[in-house]
């Protein structure tokens, strides 16, 4: 596997979603990590991604903002945008610290972790047990077709990267969960070893596929897909290529 070749959770999920798009958004990665004047994704255009962004620090800073209060059996005052959503969520931790109010708070939030081939940022990371196991969560807006790769690909990350100095006595992965902040759903799974190996050989796959240089002729897209992001930049890649071919 070639050497310095790693791969953020965004671009995994890119990948999985079409290979032409994953090349793009590498090359705009590697741009920006170049200095050259290209941001490092597009999404950061689009209102909606701008709402999801600003509820992900919402969630990352409820522990501090509100932890007292949960703790004191005091109910947080919310107010604007989103106070339904947000008291969901307030009346799922409520629920959570009265069942465990010992493993309540996360360990880590918004981690950022990278080992040798793969990289990304852990929304929220419990501990579940005194047994050294902890619980990864990601929050989403509503459901998604690869939600449980995103959690996989967090686990074998954590895994490859424990034990961790951010997360003392944490030693094993042993649950992974969404929380769909649109619907107030939240679900938890518990993950087996035989789980992790099994994505780790799909992973192992799919960077060979990755680094096959004729790859992205191989998706079924056929460049019209207004709705996706890279659309425009996937069509002029088209106009050019055709082109230089009817150059010759
Ligand atoms: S327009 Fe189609 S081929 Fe291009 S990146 Fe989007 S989905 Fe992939």
């Amino acid at each position: 596997m070639e050497e310095g070749f790693t791969i953020s959770k965004t671009e995994f999920i890119a990948y999985l979603h079409c290979s032409f798009k994953f090349y793009i958004l590498k090359e705009l990665n590697n741009d920006a990590k170049s200095g050259a004047t290209w941001i490092t994704d597009l999404t950061d255009h689009r209102p909606d991604i701008q709402e999801g962004l600003k509820w992900h620090q919402w969630f990352n800073d409820f522990y501090n903002k509100y932890g007292e209060d949960i703790r004191n059996g005091v109910y947080p005052i919310i107010n604007g945008k989103d106070e339904i959503l947000k008291k969901k969520f307030i009346d799922l931790e409520i629920k959570r610290y009265n069942n465990s109010p010992q493993f309540w708070e996360p360990i880590g939030t918004e981690f950022m972790l990278n080992d040798n081939y793969l990289k990304g940022k852990i929304d929220r990371i419990d501990k579940v047990n005194e047994q050294g196991h902890c619980r990864i969560i990601e929050y989403k807006k509503n459901p998604g077709f690869f939600d449980k790769e995103e959690l996989l690909f967090y686990t074998l990350l954590l895994s490859n990267t424990l034990p961790h100095p951010g997360l003392p006595g944490i030693i094993q992965v042993t649950q992974i969960g969404t929380y769909y902040y649109n619907i107030g759903e939240f679900n938890i799974d518990s993950i087996s070893l035989n789980e992790r190996q099994k994505f780790e050989q799909f992973l192992h796959n799919i960077r060979k596929e990755m680094l096959q240089p004729n790859l992205a002729k191989n998706q079924n897209c056929n460049f019209k897909r207004t709705n996706c992001l890279y659309h425009e930049i996937c069509r002029r890649i088209r106009i050019e290529k055709t082109d230089i071919l009817s150059d010759f």
